[in-house]
Formats: C-alpha cells, structure tokens, sequence
C-alpha cells in the first residue's frame, strides 16, 4: 500500500484530485529503473519507440515533442513561437486565462474574447473577434478543468481556418486521454498535455504536437527563446533524443504507459472517461432528488468527461467538502482560483474505473447528506 505524505496507508483508487492523478502501480514502479545516458545509440533505441507510439495515441502523423516541463512550459513554447506581435486569447476559467497571462508576459500585445466562467465559447464569437483585428495566432483550452466546460475545439478550429496566418494553439491539458483528439484532422497548430492529468503519469514531463505551419512560423519567430525554441525539438526528435537532459524517470513511467494505453485501446479509454463522467452527472442529479442543492457547474453538451466542477449547496464551503473527504480517506479537489470555496472538482481521470468512482461517490453522499 502506498504512503501518503502523512505517514498514512491509502489504498489505490480513492485519489481524485484533477492533476495530479492516480498513477498505477506498474507505471510507478517502472521509475525505479537506473539511469542511462541521454545521447547515444542506447538513447535513441529506448526513445524511437517512444516517439512512435504517441505518434499513435495522438492520432497524428508530425512528431509529439516531450518536454521536461509541466503543461505551463508548452502553454509558453505555443505563444513563443506563434506570436509575433499579437495574440487572440479565448478565456472561460482560470487555465484559459493563464493562457492569456503568459503570451501578456511573453511581450504580446493580448486582446481576449472573456465570457463568464463555467461558459463554453461559441464559434462566432470567434469569427467576430478575428474579423475586427489581425492576429498571429489564438490561444484555446480545450478542457477547462477550473470549471469542468470542454469547448468544441474542431469548430473552433474551422472558424479560425478562415483567417489565413492565425494559428490555432490548443491547451488540451485535462482533455488528451479522456477524450477524442485529433490535432491533424482538427487542423490544430500547436496542441499539448501534461503527464499528470489523464495521461495518469508522475508529473514532469509536457508533450507538443506542432504542425508545419507552426514550424514554418517558428523558424522565423523572434521571441521563441532557448529551452522551448520548438526547432531545437524538431532537430533532435529526428535523431530521437531529448534536446536537454529528460526528466528519465517519468520517460520510464511513459514507456510502460504507452503500451498501457495501447492494450486498453484510445476508443475505449474515451469511452470509461465519458461513462465515470455521465455518472458523476448522474449522481448530481441523484443528490438534487434528495433535496441536497449541488449543480454541475458546466452546462449540458459542454461537459468535460475529465473533470466535473461541483457547485456545493449554501452554506457548504468546497474546502470544508474536500477535508471532510480526507478524513475518510479518500481525495477530491477543492475549488480552483475564485470558485475555491463554491465548488469542488471530482478528477474522474486516468486509470480510475466506475467502481472507484462508485466508491467515491458514496462518500460524497455521506458527507454532503
Ligand atoms: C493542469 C493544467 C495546466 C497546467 O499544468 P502544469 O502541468 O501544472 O503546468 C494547464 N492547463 C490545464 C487545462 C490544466 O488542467
């Protein structure tokens, strides 16, 4: 049984924070493997079939760029070499901001297109926006785990299409892994995740799949920087090694998650997340029966199947929903950023399966009732 940091045993299959998440025990233990160099011939064996198989789960035929950095690092490597002078930033909750934030922070001039949190982004909002003003590239996310809402990315996309030179930049954090992606067929320029959402991964490491566009922009970008000039990926991708020293250990942990992955199939890992997700929503409705004034926060038809936001009723904070969970030993996340204390956020991601969610939400009944 793993420890947690306070000494105490908890069982596997009861930790639903929104990232990071469960790691399965065979993924975790694969970081126990030494060390190797991270040039060479040994190098290039173990990272070929690497690059390979998340070619394959990305549904994508361009390289998958793996980052030694958290998501944020990519969400600043997609403004970085993108942007030139001007950024587009679609924003419903606080990753999405984060994403505005940083191309701000880059030196970009940033107009938003803001709507309320707990919103999803329609596509003429869009066409709106990019018809009054030229932009080098617009920023998205996909799923918006402060507040559960996925957007549309393939319409969003389309609206985008039709304003040659903006490039489309996807933050599919919490989306990769429980829900269709597809950056190519998408016509997406720049998508990325993290390791630690539903990937199910340690943290530590990002992946960025670039088109030729994005690459074509990059190479004549002025801003792009050192560590996330997204040439220097391209160069040492084809020779399959990492451009800096990786974070091996998660690599290790990556390799034997692939094959997970792959074992379980992409279709079916889709479809577990939409099913942990529709029976979250359930439960809502469950608890509004009995009289306990809970709400999905994100509207129907927009729902991430990573993550749900939980509207508690008056007078329940989120904090005290998610240290009343502890103490039964079991783990959700609490609020994020101003809907801290509003809401909490069920991380049905990952390995988890329906009986753990099960598990969890006869907990949140006993809390909540
Ligand atoms: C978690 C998350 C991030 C940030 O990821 P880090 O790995 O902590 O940098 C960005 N966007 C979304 C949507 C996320 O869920």
């Amino acid at each position: 049984m793993p420890h947690s940091p306070a000494g105490q045993e908890r069982p596997s299959g009861r930790f639903f924070l929104p990232g990071p998440t469960e790691v399965h025990p065979d993924v975790l233990a694969a970081q126990l493997r030494p060390m190797m160099g991270h040039r060479g011939s040994t190098a290039q064996a173990f990272m070929k079939p690497i690059h390979e198989r998340l070619q394959r789960v990305f549904f994508t035929a361009r390289p998958v760029f793996v980052s030694t950095s958290s998501a944020t690092g990519l969400m600043e490597a997609a403004v970085r070499n993108a942007g030139r002078e001007r950024i587009l930033s679609l924003v419903n909750g606080a990753f999405s901001q984060r994403f505005s934030d940083i191309a701000r922070s880059c030196g970009f001039e940033v107009d938003e297109v803001s709507i309320p949190w707990g919103e999803a982004h329609d596509p003429n909002d869009l066409t709106e926006a990019l018809s009054k003003d030229r932009y080098d590239a617009v920023t998205m996310v996909h799923s918006e785990t402060s507040t559960g809402v996925l957007n549309d990315i393939p319409a969003l996309a389309a609206a985008v299409k039709a304003f040659d030179d903006t490039l489309i930049l996807v933050d599919s954090v919490t989306g990769f892994g429980a829900t269709e992606v597809r950056p190519d067929d998408w016509g997406v320029d720049f998508l990325l995740t993290g390791s630690q959402k539903a990937f199910a991964l340690p943290p530590g490491l990002s992946f960025g799949v670039a088109s030729e566009r994005m690459m074509k922009r990059a190479a004549t970008s002025p801003h792009r920087g050192y560590y996330f000039d997204l040439e220097f990926f391209a160069d040492n991708h084809e020779k399959h090694q990492a451009t800096t020293t990786p974070a091996l250990s998660v690599l290790y942990a990556l390799d034997v998650q692939l094959d997970r992955m792959l074992a379980e199939g992409m279709d079916a890992r889709w479809a577990r997340h939409r099913s942990m997700a529709e029976r979250s929503w359930r439960w809502v409705d469950e608890m509004r029966g009995s009289g306990v004034e809970v709400a999905v926060m994100a509207p129907e038809g927009f729902r991430s199947p990573a993550v749900t936001a939980v509207r508690t009723p008056k007078g329940v904070t989120g904090s005290s929903v998610t240290a009343a969970v502890a103490e039964r030993g079991w783990i959700v996340g609490g609020g994020y950023g101003k809907l801290k204390e509003s809401t909490f956020r069920i991380g049905h991601m990952g390995d988890h399966t329906l009986d753990e969610l099960e598990g969890l939400l006869e907990v949140l009944t006993g809390v909540l009732t």
